[in-house]
């Protein structure tokens, strides 16, 4: 498969150049045009298998359509890949003007409290210190009012009961209308119960 056949637009297709990518890999070359669509995806991907870009240039691609509000709120397990998921967000996205919130626990607070009011295009967030803000000033559940997508990077370790409370308290401040798409490494039971919950919908890839 090629870049040009994934239905990207041009401006992603140079930007793709511009960074040395040549040609998609298989879990880009499968979930792209399915998101691109608009389906929900549940990707079996392992790290390393450009399953980020899978996610950030179909999401970047309909941003640049229609820049107005929090477009995505991306959860992952960790601070680590937080911050390497919004470097890979700004390296797609760096013909746009991107705005890409990092909400992590340990780091400042009022310094993430700011970028989350100054309309982000992008949220990227672990799930203790986001459920922190949603909780702490009615305010902040309002900025993911009109979210497009949800994306869980990491799928199988954040549906784990460590997560599960502050997950539902994000899922809740989410539009039922958005598109949803789950990366993950192994399948799970959690994984199992979500695919069957959303059969009808969701596409299903595994390498
Ligand atoms: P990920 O699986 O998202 O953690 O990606 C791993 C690395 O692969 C990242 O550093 C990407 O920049 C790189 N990458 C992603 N897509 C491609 C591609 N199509 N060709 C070559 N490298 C890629």
């Amino acid at each position: 498969a090629k870049f040009t056949d994934l239905g990207l637009a041009g401006w992603l297709l140079r930007t793709l150049s511009e960074l040395g990518l040549k040609k998609p890999t298989p879990v880009q070359a499968n979930c792209i045009p399915k998101i691109l669509e608009g389906r929900d995806v549940l990707g079996l991907a392992q790290t390393g298998s450009g399953k980020t870009a899978a996610f950030a240039l179909p999401i970047l691609q309909r941003l640049a359509e229609d820049p107005y509000g929090v477009f995505a709120l991306v959860m992952t397990p960790t601070h680590e890949l937080a911050y390497q998921l919004a470097e890979q967000f700004r390296a797609f996205g760096s013909s746009l003007h991107l705005r890409c919130a990092v909400i992590v626990g340990g780091m400042d607070k009022l310094k993430q409290a700011q970028s989350l009011m100054s309309r982000p295009h992008v949220v990227i967030a672990t799930p203790g210190r986001v459920r922190h803000f949603l909780q702490e000033d009615p305010d902040f559940p309002l900025v993911f009012a009109k979210a497009k997508f949800l994306v869980l990077d990491e799928a199988d370790r954040l549906l784990n009961s460590e997560f599960e409370a502050d997950l539902r308290v994000v899922f809740q401040c989410l539009p039922k209308n958005r598109q949803t798409l789950l990366f993950s490494a192994t399948m799970t039971s959690d994984l199992q119960t979500l695919i069957e919950v959303s059969a009808n919908k969701a596409y299903f890839y595994q390498a």
